[in-house]
Parts: C-alpha cells; sequence; structure tokens
C-alpha cells in the first residue's frame, strides 16, 4: 500500500504531516511555492562550494572552442563560434496573457530563446555540449596534443578523430540531452551512446542514428535510462559517463549563459538592480540546465535577480525535493504521481540532489502547471509572436501571471519594494526549433484545441 511505502525513514502518511505541500502535489493541482530557504546573496555565496571562478574557466573554454565551431558548425558562423540565443522582446504575447488572465504584468515580457541555439535546439546545446568539449580537451591535453594556444580547429583533423575514436561517451536522457551530446560527440569522433527514456520523441532517435550514435531505448523512464548509461561506463576507464543528476561539468557549461545575458541586456538597455529587479521563469526536470543557469545568474546579479522553476503537475520533482528538504531522497512516484507529461524534456521524477541543496539558499521558488496549459500557451505564442516552442519551453511563460494571480508569488513580489520599481521578466524558453513541422503542427493543434479553465 501507497501510505505505508518509507521514504527518507518515514511513512507518506508522516511526510504529508510535516509537509502539506504533499498532499496538494498529490492532487495534482497546480502549486506555488515560495522558498524559505533562500538567503541575502552575500550569506548564500559564502557557503557555495562553486564560484565565479568556475564559470570563468568554463566561459574561457567555451571561447577557445569557437575556432573549431567557426570551422564545422557554420551555424554558429553568426555568432562567431559562440552557441548563444537571442533575447527578445515578447510585447504581442504579453498582451495577449494581460487579457486572457484579466491582469496587468508589472514590467516588461522578455523571452530568453534557447529554443534556437545552434547545433541541437535546446538548453542542453549548453551543459551538454560543454561537458564533451571539456573531456575532449582533457583527453587531447593528456595525451600532449594541444597547448591552451593552439587554435582548436586541430579538434577537426583526422588525428584527433582517431583519437576520441578509441574512447566512448554514454548518457541517460529524456531526448534533448541526448541530441546535443549526440551530436557532437559522433562530430568529434567518439563513439557515443545515448540511453533514452520512453519520453523521447521518435525523431530525436532517428537523427541521432542517422549520425551514427548508438540509440538504446527503454519503456522506462528517464531514471532507469541514466543508471543504465552509468553501468555502460563502470569499469571501463575509456568511457566518459555524463552524469544529468550529479555532474557539475554540465552545471558549470549552463552557468556560462548567464555572462551573455548580461551583455545581451546591456545592449537591449535593461537595467538590473534593486529597483529594476530582473525575474527568471526556468523550466526544470532534473535541475541542471535549470540550476546551472539560475547559479549564474545570481553570480552576475545578486540579490536584483530572482529565479523561479517551472515544473509539470506530474513531474514536480524539484519543488517536491525543496519543499520537504529531501531533494533526491524522494521521487514523485513516492507520491503516487505517474511522471508521465507532454513536456518531455521535464519528464523526470526525481531531482538532482547536487541541484536541489547547491540552490537551495538562492532559488526564490518554484511552481507546477498541467500539461493542458502548456500546449494552451505554446498555440498562443505561436499565435501572437510566430514563435514555436515544445511544450516544455512553456512552463515558464505562467510565471509572470502568477506574480500578478497568484497570493503567494503576488505578495513574495510586494515585499521586495514599496517606492518605484520596475520588474523585468524573463521567460526562459528551452526548446523547440529542431522539432519537426509534423509533430509541431500536432503540438499547436492540441493547444488550440484546449479549452483552459482560468
Ligand atoms: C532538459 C530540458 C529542460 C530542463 O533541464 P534539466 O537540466 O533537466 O532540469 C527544460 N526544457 C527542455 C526543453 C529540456 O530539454
Amino acid at each position: 500500500m501507497l501510505s505505508e511505502k518509507i521514504i527518507n525513514g518515514k511513512s507518506l502518511s508522516q511526510l504529508e504531516a510535516e509537509y502539506p505541500i504533499i498532499a496538494v502535489l498529490r492532487t495534482l493541482k497546480e502549486t506555488t511555492w515560495i522558498n524559505p530557504g533562500k538567503r541575502p546573496f552575500q550569506e548564500a555565496a559564502e557557503t557555495c562550494p562553486l564560484t565565479m571562478t568556475d564559470i570563468m574557466d568554463a566561459s574561457d573554454r567555451l571561447d577557445r572552442f569557437a575556432d573549431y565551431f567557426r570551422a564545422v558548425f557554420p551555424e554558429t558562423a553568426a555568432t562567431d563560434g559562440i552557441i548563444e540565443s537571442p533575447l527578445v522582446p515578447i510585447p504581442a504575447m504579453q498582451k495577449n496573457l494581460e487579457e486572457e488572465y484579466a491582469c496587468k504584468i508589472g514590467g516588461e515580457l522578455w523571452l530568453k530563446q534557447d529554443s534556437h541555439l545552434p547545433i541541437s535546439g535546446s538548453i542542453k546545446a549548453r551543459g551538454g555540449i560543454y561537458e564533451v568539449l571539456h573531456t575532449a580537451e582533457k583527453i587531447a591535453l593528456e595525451h600532449g596534443l594541444l597547448t591552451l594556444d593552439t587554435p582548436y580547429r586541430i579538434f577537426a583533423s583526422d588525428e584527433f578523430r582517431r583519437l576520441f575514436s578509441q574512447y566512448s561517451i554514454a548518457v541517460g536522457s529524456t531526448g534533448n540531452l541526448g541530441l546535443s551530446i549526440g551530436i557532437m560527440s559522433a562530430k568529434l569522433g567518439f563513439n557515443v551512446t545515448v540511453h533514452m527514456s520512453a519520453d523521447a520523441r521518435q525523431w530525436k532517435k532517428d537523427m541521432l542514428r542517422s549520425k551514427g550514435v548508438t540509440v538504446v531505448e527503454y519503456e522506462s523512464d528517464y531514471s532507469i535510462a541514466v543508471a543504465n548509461g552509468r553501468k555502460q561506463a563502470e569499469g571501463d576507464p575509456y568511457c566518459h559517463f555524463i552524469d544529468d543528476e550529479n555532474s557539475k561539468t554540465l552545471f558549470l557549461g549552463y552557468s556560462v549563459a548567464a555572462l551573455r545575458l548580461k551583455k545581451q541586456l546591456e545592449t537591449a538597455h535593461i537595467t538590473v538592480d534593486a529597483q529594476h529587479p530582473l525575474f527568471v521563469y526556468l523550466p526544470c526536470g532534473v535541475g541542471g540546465g535549470p540550476g546551472g543557469v539560475a547559479f549564474g545568474l545570481k553570480m552576475v546579479f545578486g540579490d536584483a535577480v530572482h529565479c523561479f522553476f517551472a515544473e509539470p503537475t506530474q513531474s514536480c520533482c524539484m519543488m517536491l525535493g525543496m519543499a520537504t528538504g529531501l531533494n533526491s531522497g524522494i521521487s514523485v512516484q513516492d507520491l503516487g504521481l505517474t511522471n508521465l507529461t507532454c513536456a518531455d524534456g521535464l519528464a523526470v521524477g526525481r531531482a538532482s540532489g547536487f541541484v536541489g541543496a547547491l540552490m537551495t539558499p538562492f532559488i526564490s521558488g518554484c511552481y507546477s502547471l498541467s500539461d493542458e496549459r502548456m500546449y494552451y500557451m505554446l498555440a498562443q505564442l505561436a499565435d501572437s509572436e510566430g514563435i514555436y516552442l515544445e511544450p516544455s519551453a512553456l512552463a515558464g511563460m505562467y510565471g509572470p501571471i502568477l506574480t500578478e494571480r497568484d497570493p503567494l508569488f503576488s505578495q513574495y513580489i510586494k515585499q521586495l519594494s514599496s517606492s518605484a520599481f520596475c520588474v523585468t521578466h524573463l521567460v526562459w524558453a528551452t526548446g523547440g526549433s529542431m522539432v519537426p513541422k509534423e509533430d509541431m503542427d500536432h503540438y499547436y493543434q492540441t493547444g488550440k484545441n484546449i479549452c483552459l479553465p482560468l
């Protein structure tokens, strides 16, 4: 029986008594949570094992590889070999949302289009690609084939490809991480195996196979796919496992986004300070992507930035882990949820323990939303702005509405200041530009057919 299951030494009913939010999450109601563990930035940073120096190190590494990207991925030429996405205002969507929800969003609404990142079309083109490059660089340095001053287009040489062909890379994924790591690893010449959970879309598996990537399919969810990837690499010194649940390298790859965003905000003449806070809404799966980006943003903007994680009601593992303090010690399945969602990028039942613990002093809050709402907003964004995203990427879009309509979120924003105050709302659009037209038409039609109870 579910209620007698022991989770971290306690029964579900004991946990429910201790943490009332559990009972709410079990009903699949859309939920908000403000983090009581958040600390003033200076205090939080002092106890954090990662620092700005780590982010700079990752950023420098990506800069070294720009030379290689210019040579082998012509789509990065426009950004001079740097994999980066546009930051755009979405005034028509803002107006649309305000009418729909009968409220006025205080401040401007912007979209960070990681959906349109080159090479793999999702936020995973940050962390996933970064960890593959990190691995390749390390191997090349160990073999004495490289100094940090060598022009990195040498990574495209036959000699380097032959070297990497002796190594393999393994990863478990719901789709997008596999896509990033598969494409990048294959390009460098690694043998790469992607362990795909049942959520993974067919087109992603087809695309990877066409590039020579080995795809192993599972009927089960993300945790099992990851466990099998880990098992494959165990005891094989020539196999590097990219551990989406625990990797600091992935995390730091994502964090570099903050340095880039700072420049983009400056170019757009958007001030970020105490009187002009930046509210950022990040779709969250296992936590590495949104956690890494949020970590970088906190390091860059300190107390002036407020980061929220957004999850499907069926897969609200980060909110569950953070609100109970159990982090990866509890899963949505422990609550009787299925972890089945249209937001395949977010279909994770157990959060990264590393990210939950590390981010607790930094994160403002979490919320969950229904699949219907993601689909609905997908069609709304397509109609109002002509921007097409995958369902996961819409999870952040509900955040700005919640700051107006939800009691907890609106109280949070009111407490920040009483005087002249101007918020910028930034929705992190995490994927979608590579979705085949047929699949996108289907998403769009599903959104158009939904009557959303507001
Ligand atoms: C992976 C993914 C996320 C979340 O990243 P995590 O590191 O799993 O938290 C969000 N959106 C999309 C489209 C993704 O593929």
